[in-house]
């Protein structure tokens, strides 16, 4: 069998932690298949404790091509090492994550390479028997999750969506490989030139990287009562996120919504008030640490999934939720 390969994000200096989100998916693939798992990490600024950190978080190999024209992603320069280490090393699966760089480089790599890519995906697994990579992914609108197989050509790729499992664990004791590659000027040629990096301000709300998120539902019954969340928000020092039927009936606009038309998210707390848990909700957030909800209907399927439930009416358990937190700020100070 040949190696899983995942593409690390390494911008401006910082590993990005996607990145080790696909490590645990590929250790678990490489696993399966008795095969390496292997780290691509292009760039500019790489530091020792990088790519030591790719190891002890699951790679048994890493191969860094780091030179000063690969700071800013061009998608020819990237694309035309990819298809060089490829064309040497010859892997049989190779993923990334289905950020902009992601689904950028991926279908062109693709293409390229004349083999499939399946973008978006939510789960990953081998086919028993065959060994083949089956890559899972909501179609129809998420009315279905399709499970697609590259058969014929290698690398089997896919881009996988960002926050759809946990980052691999850091292991002190874990060892590894490193291999630097080397290339030649003509690989860094491109028709096109990095001008700048403007910042998308519409994205301010930072729910992917929040490290708290307090989301709410239609059991708030208007968007007023949506300063409840927003207060229980402020006090954790969290984002504020909302369910479809919020967003559908204008309470919030659509950045804030959680789920599998919306964003996925993973934070060490997450607060559903007045959420029911319906699966297409569960799908984008079920992988947080801890899931706090709050529903007035014990049977409510958000339950189901809840690390802590409290069952009772939000108008009365969010104030004082809020009054506690504020006496023990007050406390600890
Ligand atoms: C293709 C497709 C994609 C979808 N994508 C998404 C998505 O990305 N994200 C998403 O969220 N949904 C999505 N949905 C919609 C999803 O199926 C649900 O309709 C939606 O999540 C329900 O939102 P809700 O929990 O706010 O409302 P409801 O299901 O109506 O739940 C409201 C809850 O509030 C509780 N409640 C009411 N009053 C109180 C009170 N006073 N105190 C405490 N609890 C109270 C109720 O008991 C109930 O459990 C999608 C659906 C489809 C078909």
């Amino acid at each position: 069998m040949g190696d899983v390969w995942t593409l690390t994000e390494f911008r401006y200096g910082e590993l990005k932690k996607v990145s080790f989100e696909l490590l645990a998916r590929g250790r678990i693939l490489a696993d399966k298949l008795g095969s390496s798992l292997v780290s691509i990490l292009l760039g500019y600024g790489i530091k020792e404790k990088d790519i030591d950190e790719l190891i002890k978080r699951g790679a048994d190999k890493v191969y860094v091509i780091e030179d000063p024209r690969l700071e800013n992603f061009i998608v020819e320069v990237y694309s035309r090492i990819i298809l060089h280490l490829l064309d040497e090393y010859n892997p049989d699966i190779f993923i990334a994550a289905a950020t902009t760089i992601g689904k950028t480089l991926m279908p062109y790599v693709a293409v390229k390479r004349k083999t499939g890519l399946t973008a978006d995906c939510t789960f990953l697994d081998i086919e028993e028997g065959t060994g083949l990579l089956l890559q899972t992914r909501p179609a129809i609108g998420g009315n279905i999750l399709a499970t697609i197989k590259t058969p014929f050509t290698k690398p089997q790729m896919a881009t996988v969506r960002p926050h759809s499992i946990k980052p691999a664990p850091y292991d002190e004791g874990r060892k590894g490989e490193v291999v630097y590659k080397k290339f030649n000027d003509e690989v860094f040629s491109a028709s096109t030139k990095f001008l700048r990096f403007v910042k998308n301000e519409s994205e301010q709300i930072n729910l992917q990287e929040a490290k708290v998120i307090v989301s709410g539902g239609r059991g708030l019954g208007r968007a007023e009562n949506f300063k409840l969340v927003e207060d229980l928000a402020k006090i954790l020092g969290g984002a504020v996120g909302a369910t479809r039927d919020v967003v559908d009936r204008g309470w919030k606009p659509y950045p804030h919504q959680v789920g599998l038309s919306g964003k996925t998210v993973s934070p060490e707390l997450y607060i559903a008030v007045g959420i029911s848990g319906a699966i297409q909700h569960i799908a984008g957030m079920q992988s947080s640490e801890n899931i706090i909800a709050i529903n007035k209907d014990p049977d409510a399927p958000i339950f189901k999934i809840a690390d802590l439930g409290i069952v009772g009416d939000l108008h009365q358990v969010v104030p004082l939720l809020i009054e506690k937190i504020k006496e023990y700020k007050k406390e600890a100070r």
